[in-house]
């Protein structure tokens, strides 16, 4: 297949829609790369832990990625689809998904200096060539001139299972975690955040996947692609 050129996906949505497994196998099916940006928060947030940063202080956690810069090789091979670094130490997908992470990553998230470090590097590897985002301000800011955008959404119940499934499958204790909880509050410091706040993109197609599998969402979504390529 031909892969037209810079052809760009903008998934966005809410804690656990399933934004990870649909863009990574939109991706696959397409023949081009996948980005889960919320790994790239996750991973500062690790490092703001690992290195007593204050979660909530935006200068301190620039300064952090100014001397540790988070790198991204889009690499289909990878446990997560990608491989995300900083001063040459490999973050793994447990690391990344843990309960000390995901408790401070919206509030590090909400730092306008780390969100224009972060939407910076998006939007270079946008830049480089044809891929599939997923994350929380992608079709708004990072890529507004995506010709597809999607907005997935899912109940609350079938977050809190996609969730569970995906912490056990990697290897992260599910007891610690208050699922319901832990997603509803990530949201609503998400959507009620100053700067790039969760929100649809005016022109993204919304998916409410609650009941549907993620085949049938990259379906819907190849035929987006395909109309917009006629
Ligand atoms: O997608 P994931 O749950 O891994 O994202 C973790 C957190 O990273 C989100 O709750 C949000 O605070 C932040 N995030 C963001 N913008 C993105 C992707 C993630 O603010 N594009």
């Amino acid at each position: 297949m031909n892969e037209p050129t810079r052809l760009h996906i903008a998934i966005d949505g809410p804690a656990a829609a399933g934004k990870t497994t649909v863009a990574r196998a939109t991706a696959q099916r397409l023949g081009i790369l996948y980005l889960d940006t919320g790994a790239m928060y996750r991973a500062l947030a690790s490092m703001a832990l690992r290195t007593g940063t204050e979660v909530d202080n935006g200068a301190a956690l620039a300064r952090l990625l100014a001397i540790a810069p988070i790198e991204v090789r889009l690499d289909d091979g990878a446990q997560l689809g990608f491989r995300i670094s900083a001063g040459g130490r490999e973050f793994d997908e447990s690391e990344l998904l843990s309960n000390e992470v995901t408790a401070i990553v919206s509030v590090v998230a909400a730092q306008p200096e780390v969100r224009a470090a972060m939407v910076g590097a998006q939007r270079r590897i946008a830049g480089k060539g044809s891929v599939v985002m997923a994350g929380r301000d992608i079709g708004t800011v990072v890529m507004p001139d995506a010709p597809v955008k999607i907005y997935l959404t899912a109940s609350l119940p079938t977050r809190v299972e996609r969730r569970r499934v995906q912490l056990q499958r990697s290897g992260v204790d599910v007891d610690g975690h208050r699922l319901a909880e832990e997603i509803e509050e990530r949201d609503r410091l998400d959507r009620t955040r100053a700067v790039s706040p969760l929100t649809a993109a005016a022109d993204a197609h919304v998916i409410d996947s609650s009941g549907i599998d993620a085949e049938k969402v990259v379906d819907a979504i190849c035929a987006f692609v395909a109309e917009g390529a006629k």
